[in-house]
């Protein structure tokens, strides 16, 4: 991030522009909606700013800027039009100590003006950093269409009401009125009744003064592979709202963004045999943080079903009396046989498919092998990078074929997904060659699909 975007306060304060061509009329429609003292510079403006300036929204003046002229302002805009003339007007301003922005020059500016949706007192702004204006501009678009017009209403009503809804206890409570408010009956009541407002909004607070405090709750939430679209709606909604999220170091950093801003964000993971939190410890944290009245979230890689230790976790919290509720999300071996373009299951082929894990606590984990050796076969194998060796002379020693399909899917679904295919007989050297370091998959009977090969050598290109 090059630019890091704030929001200036410009009541009070001098704004100064120099150049009065349709450059100068963009930028001054935008500054025109603030409270700043806006003053222009230039020999020759176009109508529209004349028009500004007889109707005293700024303040002209019909000469080229000199020095001493942006003394004490906030900010300065070179509109000249001209490359010569805004360096010339950038260097006063920057002599005077002003922070500049060289309209359609990034390099030039300290400052740059994103596209902004305008609800004010919400606004939303829009930047690319230079590199891509039609973006931001779709982006604008989309938010213009979603974001109700009554927005800045509601906004601006609700500040009113700020110090009674200081009444309910901080936290949970207030952000449960609040939400109710913005997002459920607030725009129903601005539409149908807006003089009723204030009157409303007294009964909304008297109807959460007199709700009983919400009791702690643990969601297991499924994160999925890795990619933030492979999420479900429900699992995006809950890491809106958790008050805590524990999490798991599976979990990706664009889906961590996901999470309300103010959440507590604990941190149980391991990645790959490093150092991790152990079980009872997070089982502690989970009774916890519910004990508090907390909503937590316990976001796990994948379904948490699925070798997540999950039965252990909601153990622990049934003695203390916690609820909970379960939101699955997509396993790593479906995700890893999208990539690959395959079925985990296809009439005459396979009419079963395992999940296996090839650790448990003892260390290698025994399977079915003798069932697992058989032509067509699918398994998918969870923790498998160590255990390639293992799996191999178990499965071969049980008569499988050298030659049966095994693709390893590593970081299935993220950007730095790889594929890796190979025949059992040759699995362990190859996965070994391959260097993995993200979590990945192996599915034993399965090669890519042909045409998922094709697809994967053009991205490589
Ligand atoms: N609950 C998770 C699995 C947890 S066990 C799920 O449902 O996916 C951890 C193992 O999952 C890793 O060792 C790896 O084998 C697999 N895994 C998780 N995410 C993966 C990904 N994005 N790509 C490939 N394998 C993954």
């Amino acid at each position: 991030m090059k630019f890091f975007p704030i929001f200036v306060r410009l009541e009070q304060s001098r704004v100064v522009v120099s150049g009065g061509g349709e450059t100068a009329v963009a930028k001054l429609r935008l500054l025109l909606k603030t409270s700043a003292h806006v003053e222009v510079f230039c020999n020759a403006p176009v109508p529209t700013i004349e028009d500004w300036a007889a109707n005293g929204r700024l303040a002209l003046h019909r000469r080229r800027l000199e020095n001493g002229d942006v003394v004490g302002a906030s900010l300065f805009y070179a509109a000249d039009e001209d490359a010569l003339e805004a360096d010339r007007t950038a260097t006063i301003a920057r002599a005077e100590r002003v922070i500049v922005n060289v309209v359609d020059n990034l390099e030039a500016s300290d400052f740059i003006t994103p596209a902004i949706v305008d609800r004010a007192p919400v606004t939303v702004a829009i930047g690319t950093e230079g590199t891509a204006p039609v973006l931001a501009r779709a982006i604008k678009a989309t938010l213009e269409e979603q974001l109700p017009q009554s927005l800045g209403l509601l906004a601006r009503v609700g500040k009113l009401f700020r110090t009674q809804a200081a009444r309910l206890p901080q936290g949970l409570p207030q952000r449960k009125f609040w939400t109710d408010y913005y997002l459920n009956r607030g725009p129903k009541l601005l539409n149908k009744a807006p003089e009723r407002a204030t009157e409303a909004l007294d009964e909304l607070l008297q109807h959460h003064l007199t709700q009983p405090p919400a009791a702690g709750h643990v969601s297991f939430v499924g994160a999925g592979p890795g990619d933030p679209e492979l999420l479900t709606l429900k699992a995006r909604n809950e890491l809106h709202d958790a008050d805590v999220v524990i999490y798991d170091g599976l979990v990706s950093a664009q889906i961590l963004e996901l999470c309300r801003r103010e959440a507590v964000m604990v941190a149980v993971g391991k990645k790959g045999f490093g150092p991790s939190t152990s079980q009872q410890d997070i089982n502690e944290l989970l009774v916890a943080h519910a004990n508090s009245g907390a909503q937590v979230v316990r976001l796990k890689g994948g379904d948490p079903t699925v070798f997540g230790r999950l039965d252990e976790e909601t153990d622990a919290l049934e003695p203390a009396g916690i609820s909970w509720h379960i939101v699955p999300g997509i396993t790593a071996a479906s995700a890893s046989v999208a990539a690959i373009g395959q079925s985990l299951t296809k009439r005459g082929r396979n009419h079963d498919v395992r999940l296996m894990t090839a650790h448990d606590m003892q260390g290698f984990a025994e399977q079915d092998w003798r069932a697992l050796a058989r032509d067509g076969e699918v398994a998918a194998v969870y923790m498998g990078k160590r255990a390639a060796r293992f799996i191999q002379g178990r499965m071969l020693m049980h008569g499988a074929n050298p030659s049966t399909p095994v693709s390893i899917i590593e970081n299935a679904s993220r950007p730095d997904q790889r594929i890796i295919s190979t025949k059992l007989g040759q699995m362990e050297a190859d996965l070994r060659s391959a260097k993995l370091t993200g979590p990945a998959l192996t599915i034993l009977g399965l090669a890519p699909r042909a045409a998922q090969e094709h697809l994967q050598q053009e991205i490589a290109l």
